[in-house]
């Protein structure tokens, strides 16, 4: 047997006396740190719920500690519906063993209150690379997220009043610039050309304004119908060509990948696949004018494409161009509110950059996914991809859309119009 001498039992009862001192420390911190923590085992069964996530949840330790999580960090989304199981955070660390952060959902409390929520979930692994549990930090972020909110109302409300007056005035500008209204001579008509421009960028931007704050908070406006993406893009880049040539940029529609793509000179002699989506067709046209004003503005030479291809579950079109490119470091902001890339071009061009925060607004609308492949001095390429829908499903919902027009067409013939007299004085 081997005793420990008196060094070694020194020794033992210092490193002792540390490990106390770290878990006093830890539990110092856990206790008062004003973020809640909670952590769960492999069972998912809470372990650890700090006196922070009590106060945001409304749940105490002794009741927390020992429940399933889902039991007491009920999250629901902006519409108030639950979380689908595999979308909470917590569960999500177990399907990806990675970090998961969510910061969009309420929690509902112990007493039925919503709390605007941040939550960031960490895994715990274990030595086979198992998930072992999960900490996962709560933060009460109301107050953040009523300022946001009190920010976007403004900007909604400023960019829409303010709308109103510069229509006016553009209106009047095109008046007195057209000559058969009115006569100015040559040096009036070109400062009057100047504030025209000027007022339209000034339009653009509340437009712009406007459409991002309702993005924000979930108001823009989406009526979703089955659209035929290959029919509905030939029209559109028709429409969108005028723009091109105006710049003397060249323009084609190619259905297929780009290497083995027909173009749209072919088109009406190629039997493509019916590329059906399920989205608005006037937000759907918001974002392709969009990238398509883009290309044309940012490329001085050369040509604009526009494809469509796809397979069993997914749309994809594309915009390319054979403009300046996107530099590597700007490539992840570009899709941010405001964000711009600094180079001598966008210093002489105008713009908002609040379109690609738009389009990426729009396309999440419809479950889909936009993003920009780029080499400066090459062009670029923005992609998405949006759900695909089957020609029977599409059918379906045709027809539903049809008869709900005749629904609405009947009730208009059929019922009478209902007359007050007018009251007596
Ligand atoms: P903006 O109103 O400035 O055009 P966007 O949000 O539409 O705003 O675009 C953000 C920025 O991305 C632009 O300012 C520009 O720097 C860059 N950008 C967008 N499209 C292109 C393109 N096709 N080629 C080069 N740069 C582009």
């Amino acid at each position: 047997m081997k005793f420990f001498g008196k060094k070694d039992v020194k020794k033992t009862s210092a490193l002792a006396n540390s490990l106390q001192n770290e878990k006093v420390k830890s539990d110092i911190i856990v206790n008062t740190i004003d973020d809640g923590v909670v952590m769960i085992d492999d069972q998912q069964i809470i372990q650890l719920f700090n006196p922070a996530a009590t106060r945001i949840t409304g749940w105490l330790a002794g009741e927390a500690v020992g429940l399933d999580y889902k039991l007491v960090l009920k999250l629901v989304n902006e519409k108030a519906e639950d979380y689908q199981v595999d979308q909470h955070p917590f569960a999500r660390v177990f399907m990806s063993k990675s970090n998961a952060h969510d910061n969009s959902g309420d929690l509902l409390s112990k007493n039925g209150k919503n709390v605007a929520i941040d939550i960031s979930v960490s895994p715990l692994i274990g030595e086979n690379g198992e998930v072992q549990g999960a900490v996962g930090i709560l933060r009460d972020v109301g107050d953040q997220r009523r300022a946001e909110k009190q920010r976007a109302d403004f900007i909604s409300t400023a960019s829409h009043e303010m709308r109103t007056p510069v229509a006016a005035i553009e209106g009047y500008l095109a008046l007195a610039l057209n000559e058969k209204v009115s006569k100015i001579d040559s040096k009036a008509r070109n400062f009057l050309e100047k504030a025209h421009e000027s007022t339209q960028r000034l339009g653009n931007l509340f437009q712009d304004l406007l459409t991002s704050a309702k993005a924000e908070d979930g108001r823009l406006s989406s009526h979703p119908v089955a659209i035929e993406m290959g029919d509905y893009l030939v029209h559109l880049t028709e429409d969108l060509r005028f723009v091109a040539e105006k710049k003397n940029l060249a323009m084609e529609f190619v259905v297929g990948s780009s290497t083995e793509g027909n173009s749209y000179a072919d088109a009406s002699r190629v039997i493509a696949p019916l590329y059906y989506c399920f989205a608005d067709a006037d937000r759907l046209r918001e974002v392709i004018t969009n990238l398509f004003d883009n290309a044309v503005k940012y490329t001085e030479t050369g040509k604009i494409s526009i494809g469509l291809t796809g397979d069993a579950k997914v749309v994809q079109f594309r915009i390319h161009d054979t403009g300046p490119g996107i530099p590597a470091e700007d490539q992840s902001h570009l899709f941010q509110k405001f964000y711009r890339v600094d180079n001598s071009a966008t210093r002489t061009i105008g713009g908002t950059g609040l379109g690609l925060f738009i389009c990426k607004k729009i396309v999440e609308l419809y479950d889909g996914r936009i993003w920009i492949e780029s080499i400066v001095g090459s062009g670029s390429t923005f992609f998405i991809n949006l759900p695909r829908i089957s020609s029977e499903k599409a059918a379906q919902l045709q027809a539903q859309e049809a008869g709900q027009m005749q629904s609405i067409v009947s009730a208009a013939v059929v019922t009478p119009a209902i007359v007050t007299p007018p009251s007596k004085i």
